[in-house]
């Protein structure tokens, strides 16, 4: 059974606390894109952890986890990230993680790079979480990007590493007038970051085949969400790689075989961290109160989240990129507090109204067409079936699942694991 988990919004949707707890019967997580400029929260028995880059099945002893030829790792940053969940008790090895031989790696020049173009930008820049993403993607399409397989072979990796700074500081030294980049010190970065993780390196796509045929039960771990995927997102304010469950095989290693299942992780409300249109936005001390309830400071940067209604018209767009089966609504029991719920049912473009997500120019210009629901103003983090729900809050549920076409099978009223309600 290959399942993906993937976000209908902006990203911080909840994908982590989602996989943490789906990930109970499965055997493995993969997470298939992206880099450390994620930051999954989970909440469980062992504690409270931020996730950049690791899985989040990581916390199951039952399930092995895979970082997937899709995704670009910050080896440095992949040291501490273990070394603070290990804090837990939990022993991270090659047994319960594995990653991919053709997984890129994102080396010391790469974040340089990113600052100094936000730098350059000044007021126009993309709100990039600067942790080298961009130019790291930019690099492996450009095919002058180093691979985990590199590690394996010290010669020609020094090779490599030559060649590749020397085109670097074409752009580093003389185009942004910044320090020259030295072959020795990325050679040592590597040799001092790279070297314990030589034993976790494998062909994760020959193992995912096997453990397919063999019917392991898979989960595929997408970062951020659709409308940042690079292709179908709000370009140029998206991320630098797939976010839609469509990827998944393909940044897994299995581009071969098809999903069984794609849920959708949706959240009750929308937020959206950086720059970029966001049409449902609230500012302002509506904002700030949102923003208060559902602490929505961004878990990989701590900067603060843009927050709004609920966003039929983007959320649907979302529900179709991802092909979603199913959905999780996320962090209900955030909107509690609420008198009356915002909702955005419907964009105006100059006067046209429509559900229909537009992308460039017209997303830019369009206005939210807001309608109001009645609020349920009472602690709904102890439900735990739908019809402990009070009225309302059934409703707003109800609401969404025809809003956006597809079932709610989850209802999550809390960041714990036990926090959610199971609707059918
Ligand atoms: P991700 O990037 O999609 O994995 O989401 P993040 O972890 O960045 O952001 C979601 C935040 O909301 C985290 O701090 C979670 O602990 C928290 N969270 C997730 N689900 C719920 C929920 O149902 N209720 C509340 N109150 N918090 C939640
Ligand atoms: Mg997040």
């Amino acid at each position: 059974m290959l399942t993906a988990i993937a976000g209908i919004n902006w990203g911080d949707e909840g994908k982590g606390r989602m996989v943490d707890l789906l990930s109970e019967n499965q055997d493995i997580v993969v997470r298939y894109q992206g880099g450390n400029n994620a930051g999954h929260t989970v909440i469980n028995d062992l504690g409270e952890f931020k996730l950049n880059l690791l899985p989040s099945g990581i916390f199951r002893s039952n399930v092995v986890n895979i970082m997937g030829n899709g995704m670009v790792i910050d080896l440095h940053h992949l040291k501490g990230e273990i070394t603070n969940v290990e804090k837990s008790g939990l022993k991270i090895t090659p047994d319960n993680l594995k990653i991919s031989d053709k997984a890129t790696i994102v080396l010391p020049y790469h974040i340089t790079q990113d600052c100094l173009e936000e730098e350059r930008l000044a007021d126009k820049k993309y709100g990039s979480t600067r942790r080298g993403i961009a130019p790291v993607y930019g690099d492996k399409y450009l095919k002058k990007s180093i691979r985990m397989s590199d590690l394996l072979y010290p010669d020609t990796l020094k090779t490599k590493i030559e060649s590749i700074v020397e085109w670097k500081n074409l752009l580093i030294e003389k185009g942004y007038g910044a320090e020259k980049i030295k072959a020795e010190d990325i050679l040592s970065w590597l040799d001092e970051n790279g070297k314990q993780f030589i034993p976790f390196i494998c062909d994760t796509g020959e193992y995912l085949y096997a453990a397919h045929k063999n019917g392991k039960g898979i989960i595929f771990e997408a970062q951020l969400g659709a409308l940042r995927d690079i292709d179908f997102g709000i370009y140029p304010y998206t991320s630098s790689s797939s976010t839609i469950s469509a990827y998944a095989p393909i940044g897994s290693g299995i581009p071969g075989l098809k999903l069984d299942c794609s849920i959708g992780i949706m959240k009750a409300y929308s937020t959206c961290v950086g720059e970029g249109p966001f049409t449902a936005e609230m500012f302002g001390e509506e904002a700030k109160e949102l923003r208060d309830a559902g602490n929505e400071y961004g878990a990989a940067t701590g900067r603060p989240r843009r927050v709004g209604g609920f966003d039929v018209v983007a959320s649907k767009y979302g529900v179709k990129l991802q092909g979603a089966d199913e959905l999780a609504v996320t962090k209900l029991d955030v909107m509690s507090y609420m008198k009356k719920i915002p909702v955005c049912v419907a964009y105006d473009i100059d006067g046209e109204i429509t559900t229909d997500f537009p992308l460039g120019k017209r997303l830019d210009i369009a206005k939210p067409v807001m309608e109001y629901m009645d609020g349920w103003n009472t602690d709904i983090s102890s439900c735990r079936t739908l019809s402990d729900l009070p009225e309302n809050a059934r409703k707003y549920v109800a609401f969404l699942e025809k809003a956006v076409e597809c079932k709610i099978k989850y209802i999550s009223v809390g960041a714990s694991r036990e926090e959610y309600i199971e609707t059918k």
